[in-house]
């Protein structure tokens, strides 16, 4: 059963020709982190028996000696591929570049930091040669993750998927497993702004969960501050809602309505009592309020207009500087 689901995976699509699972790894100054990296990861690549593996390393434009770590791991494997990106594009086009180089029938994005644990991988597997396209790791433990940034996601999760139609599972990172048919599905979408969880939810597939418990980083720092966290976050809600710039509508309908009654007050109120002249105090804080509202309204309107600007200009969302393939002849 499980190699008939595996076959139909394959004969879908000729790029993979034998069962090859792929690895995606998007690397950005992790010099510290990629030798226990690779220790913990080989060994149980290997000892996934019924599949063969690549590593689509990806030097998402590092300043510290990423790439050298990286040559050095090549040159022992012949598994290990490495895209060095021109510059530094950020997470998600590292990703993307990862998916457009992997080959397998079977694709896992990775982080480099083992903060995802490589033994939940066979699990993945497992559940794909059930029958499933894409399987989802979930994290029911986080503690590794501060309070701050815990409730920030939770927080995001709510308001996205409030405002959304796409719908993005709570404490659900990158890590997961897709099938073939799912990554050429997702390279068919279009958009330079990639928020990869959000595409990643767009395109469906028959979809499973398995649990896992998050790790601290195996060295290294976050690359993510709450300044990149919060621009993230807009991202992802621009991406996928249109509600941010449809609310003001309401909004201005409501003051507008406010606005109409208070001005029937004050005629009622100067007919029986006369004019009141004093007002100072609340002329000011109705018209610094309005402006407010209003300068919100258009920075709302502004972010979609940024993004509508770029991505109307069509740039690649990352560029290749050189692929390393196959730096070693033994495997
Ligand atoms: N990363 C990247 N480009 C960036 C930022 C991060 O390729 O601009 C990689 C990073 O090297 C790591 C993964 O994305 O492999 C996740 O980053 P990190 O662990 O810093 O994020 P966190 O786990 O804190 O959310
Ligand atoms: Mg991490």
């Amino acid at each position: 059963m499980n190699s008939l689901n595996v076959s139909t995976a394959v004969t879908q699509n000729v790029r993979a020709p034998t069962l090859l699972l792929s690895l995606i790894v998007p690397f950005y100054n992790e010099e510290e982190a990629i030798s226990a990296f690779f220790t913990s990861v080989i060994p149980i690549l290997n000892q996934v028996a019924a599949l063969d593996y690549e590593i689509v390393c990806i030097n998402d434009g590092s300043t510290d000696a990423t790439l050298d770590r990286l040559k050095e791991a090549a040159a022992n494997n012949s598994r290990i591929l490495i895209v060095d990106l021109s510059r530094n594009f950020g997470k998600e086009a590292a990703l993307t570049a990862g998916l457009d180089h992997a080959k397998g029938a079977a694709i896992i994005p990775f982080d480099a930091d083992l903060q995802d644990p490589p033994e939940t991988i066979p699990l993945l597997i497992q559940k794909w040669q059930e029958g499933f396209d894409v399987v989802i790791a979930k994290r029911v433990e986080r503690r590794s993750d501060t309070y701050l940034k815990r409730s920030s996601a939770s927080l995001f999760y709510r308001v996205h998927n409030a405002i959304s139609q796409i719908q993005i599972p709570e404490n659900v990172g990158d890590f997961r497993l897709m099938s073939r048919p799912v990554v050429e599905a997702l390279k068919q979408l279009p958009e330079n702004h990639r928020f990869m969880k959000g595409l990643f939810a767009w395109v469906g597939f028959k979809t499973c969960t398995v649990e896992y418990s998050r790790q601290p980083r195996s060295a290294g720092k976050t690359k993510f501050s709450g300044w990149k966290l919060w621009n993230f976050a807009i991202e992802g809600i621009t991406s996928f809602s249109t509600l941010p710039l449809r609310v003001w509508t309401y909004i201005g309908s409501v003051v507008a309505l406010a606005a109409f009654f208070y001005a029937a007050f004050l005629i009622v109120r100067t007919l029986l009592h006369g004019v009141d002249v004093p007002g100072y105090a609340s002329i000011t804080t109705i018209v610094l309020f309005l402006g407010g509202i209003q300068l919100i309204g258009i920075g709302a309107v502004g972010e979609y207009v940024g993004r509508i600007y770029s991505e109307t200009k069509r740039r690649p969302i990352y560029i290749v500087r050189t692929l390393y393939q196959s730096l070693s002849q033994s495997n």
